[in-house]
């Protein structure tokens, strides 16, 4: 596959980013119809072509070159960061910005009857999440060895399926977890969406073309600040 002209951005295809990277983009003077069927969207008026995959393939398209841009939850790229550090895969991104939306956190909860004190409460107990490498690094500063619980969805619903005794999950507002029984006792990361880079160089037109896109994102991200 030859080396793609057209400026390559990665955002998420349906779920909590999608609509809201789509803003942006559009925001920036980037003008494109989505097709739901379809992978890719053409812009009309730039050398852009946008992909639309599930947000955890979107790190590693990034770290392997595959496209330029990437829009993300830093807490999807810093698990992905780590097991490839530990695989030995390219892990490598430049972090353009931060960006607005996507806040969210990543945070230990068990069920209401469960008495917490701290996270040593949870030495040897087992913890369902679908960040098994941000919940490992924190345990370890800690010092805590605990078993896990890879849930890939549904991670809410393991304590009460007995499946684990405390959970490590996202939380915005804190319903899902009530709603299942469950409280938060404490954050372990603390995520918004940002704009990643290829660490690969870029040809001059390119680079350009990064820069201005990233040039009026700061400026519309500013405006709303
Ligand atoms: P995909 O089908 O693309 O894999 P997903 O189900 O993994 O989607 P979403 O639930 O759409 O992902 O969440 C995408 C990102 O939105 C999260 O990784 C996180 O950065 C952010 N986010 C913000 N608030 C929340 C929340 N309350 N729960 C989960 N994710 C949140
Ligand atoms: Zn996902």
């Amino acid at each position: 596959m030859s080396e793609s002209t057209r400026l390559r951005i990665a955002i998420q295809k349906s779920g909590r980013l999608s609509k809201e990277s789509q803003k942006l983009l559009k925001s920036c003077g980037v003008k494109f119809n989505v097709n739901e069927q379809r992978l890719i969207a053409h812009s009309d008026n730039m050398p852009i072509d946008l992909l639309r995959v599930r947000d955890d393939d979107i790190p590693g398209l990034v770290m392997d070159g595959v496209v330029d841009l990437g829009i993300i939850g830093e807490n999807v790229l810093e698990e992905e960061q780590i097991e490839r550090q530990s695989l030995g895969k390219p892990a490598e991104c430049i972090k353009l910005r931060e960006l607005d939306f996507g806040a969210c956190r990543l945070s230990l909860a068990v069920p209401n009857e469960f008495s917490y004190q701290d996270a040593s409460s949870l030495e040897g107990l087992r913890i369902a999440t679908s960040y098994p490498n941000l919940l490992r690094r924190y345990m370890q500063e800690k010092g805590i060895n605990y078993r896990d619980c890879m849930l890939k969805g549904s991670v809410e619903v393991a304590p009460r399926a007995g499946l684990s005794d405390g959970i490590c999950d996202l939380v915005s507002t804190g319903a899902t977890l009530e709603a299942n029984g469950l409280y938060e006792t404490e954050v372990i990361y603390r995520s918004m969406a940002c704009i990643i880079q290829s660490t690969q160089s870029q040809p001059d037109d390119k680079q350009a073309l990064i820069n201005k896109i990233l040039s009026r994102i700061n400026g519309v991200v500013r405006a709303k600040e």
